[in-house]
């Protein structure tokens, strides 16, 4: 059985190995811990390890879970990466450093509200439904220009772009989109990939990958 600190090893070589050929630097590179579901035993487990970054999707489970881990690892970073919804936007703006999946007006009104009322920005990415579907979040790529337009119009700070492909077909062509998406609106920041394809997106650019699985085993 391979423990936590190997799998994180593990990750962080593939990662300096694809950054050579792509003429990347390993440290421009954030490895995202996703440890939704996982409990804070295991946790506790990375940041033993000296791993500092991590994402939960669901606002409810990080304030569980997270208060008494931040009192020992005050500066752990935390990134909210699932979908949020508009009531939940004070929670949210007060116990993550990051927010992943703005992608819409109401949602955009609701945190500039509680950034203000908290007296914090909390950089977001914007995520863009980059395959089109019906059943995802996310902005529609013909209205990003004009979405961004309105962050920046709210003073709230972009982090960069963030998007999930399709399922169960190749990835690279979406990261790409994504990345060319970020050059033609001027934003730096790219949330790309996960257990499955990190490697793909960093080749293709990724600033940010969100790996769960890679680092904690199944969910169960
Ligand atoms: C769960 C999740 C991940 C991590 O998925 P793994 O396949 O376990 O690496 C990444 N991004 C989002 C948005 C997720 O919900």
């Amino acid at each position: 059985m391979e423990n936590a600190a190997s799998r994180l090893a593990e990750v962080e070589t593939n990662i300096a190995r694809i950054c050579k050929p792509a003429r990347r630097e390993p440290q421009d590179i954030t490895l995202i811990a996703v440890s939704k579901t996982h409990p804070a035993e295991k946790i506790e487990q990375l940041l033993e390890a000296g791993h500092r970054v991590f994402g939960e999707n669901r606002v409810q489970e990080a304030q569980e879970k997270w208060p008494a881990l931040l009192e020992r690892f005050p500066d752990a970073e935390l990134h909210l990466i699932g979908q949020l919804q508009s009531n939940k936007a004070d929670d949210a703006v007060a116990m993550f450093d990051y927010i992943h999946a703005l992608d819409r007006p109401s949602l955009l009104k609701a945190l500039a509200k509680a950034m203000d009322k908290a007296g914090k920005r909390v950089p977001c990415f914007v995520q863009v439904n980059i395959g089109d579907e019906d059943q995802k979040g996310g902005c529609a790529i013909a209205e990003l220009p004009d979405f961004l337009a309105k962050v920046r119009d709210a003073d709230i700070p972009i982090a960069g772009l963030m998007c999930l492909p399709p399922a169960d077909i190749e990835p690279a062509p979406f990261f790409a989109f994504l990345a060319k998406l970020a050059q033609d609106n001027g934003v730096e920041g790219l949330s790309m990939g996960m257990s499955g394809d990190y490697e793909t997106a960093v080749q293709l650019g990724a600033t940010h990958v969100r790996v769960g699985t890679a680092l904690f085993g199944a969910r169960g």
